[in-house]
Order: structure tokens, then sequence, then C-alpha cells
């Protein structure tokens, strides 16, 4: 079922095979509400992925379709894995891309974690315009 102008889910889509294990990943928690693995192109030193469990395109299932419960076990798993990656002195960022403004690769709801470094700013400025010559 789409939901807020995006494509219906996707059951074969990459985390989807990853949750049925027919791809391989590097799993850093599991339980019932979601999956947690390394990214496979991380973008600092520490990159992992949190998935839930349940048929969900992008955070707009999170106020549709997914029940309370879901929701629930879903964000505290986001927290309990960057507590176990060490991240709560140092700091961390979540982040989660929805749709095609944000560059969403994966049509399978997906929080990611980054920390192991300063982050810089939350989100790259586009260059200064140049003013006309003359
Ligand atoms: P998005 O742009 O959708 O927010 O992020 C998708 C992320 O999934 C990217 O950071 C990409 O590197 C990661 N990714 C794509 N395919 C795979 C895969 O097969 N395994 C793992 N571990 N990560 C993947």
């Amino acid at each position: 079922m789409p939901v807020s102008g995006q494509p219906p889910y996707d059951p074969n889509n990459i985390f989807a095979r990853i949750l049925r294990g027919e791809i391989p990943c590097k799993r850093v928690h599991e339980d019932e509400h979601a999956l947690a693995f390394h990214d496979i192109a991380p973008q600092a030193p520490v990159h992992v992925l949190v998935i839930p469990k349940g048929p969900w395109v992008s955070a707009a299932d999170f106020h549709t379709t997914a029940p309370a419960e879901a929701v629930a076990g879903f964000w505290r798993a986001v927290s309990l894995v960057a507590r176990d990656l060490g991240l709560e002195d140092a700091g961390y960022r979540i982040l989660s891309n929805m749709g095609e403004d944000a560059g969403q690769e994966v049509g399978h709801f997906h929080v990611h974690i980054f920390g192991g470094r300063r982050l810089g700013r939350m989100i790259p400025q586009p260059p200064p315009r140049l003013s006309p010559i003359g």
C-alpha cells in the first residue's frame, strides 16, 4: 500500500532479503522488533543501520500502518544499539532518509547510526551563489 507518495513495499528489497537471511550482513543486534547491522559502505568509523522487522517503506508508515508497539520497540532498539556500540559518551547521530528529496535508496524503513568521529554540520550546505562578473 503506497504511503505519502512512496511506492508500495517491495518484499524483495535488499533489506527484506537480509531480514530473511538470504543476503549476509554483519549483525550487531537483533530482537523481535529490529535488526541492526553494519552499513556496506560506511560513511563514518561507526555506521550501523537499524531496520524494523515489519514491511514498512519509510518513517511515514510509522504514523499510519505500523502498530504502536512496533514503533516503540524499534526506537528502543535504535537507542540500545547506539549504547552497545559505545557511542553514548562521545555522541552519535541518527538519520533516516524518506523519499526522493532525501535520497532514500532502499525501500525498507531504516535508521542510520553514525559515530566515532566529529560529524560536522547536520546537512551539507549548497555552494554559495557566484555573483555575476562586471
Ligand atoms: P538510504 O540512502 O536508503 O538511506 O541508505 C541505504 C544504505 O544501505 C546505504 O548507506 C547503503 O550503503 C546501504 N546498503 C545498501 N545495500 C546494502 C547491503 O546489501 N548491505 C548492507 N549492509 N548495507 C547496504
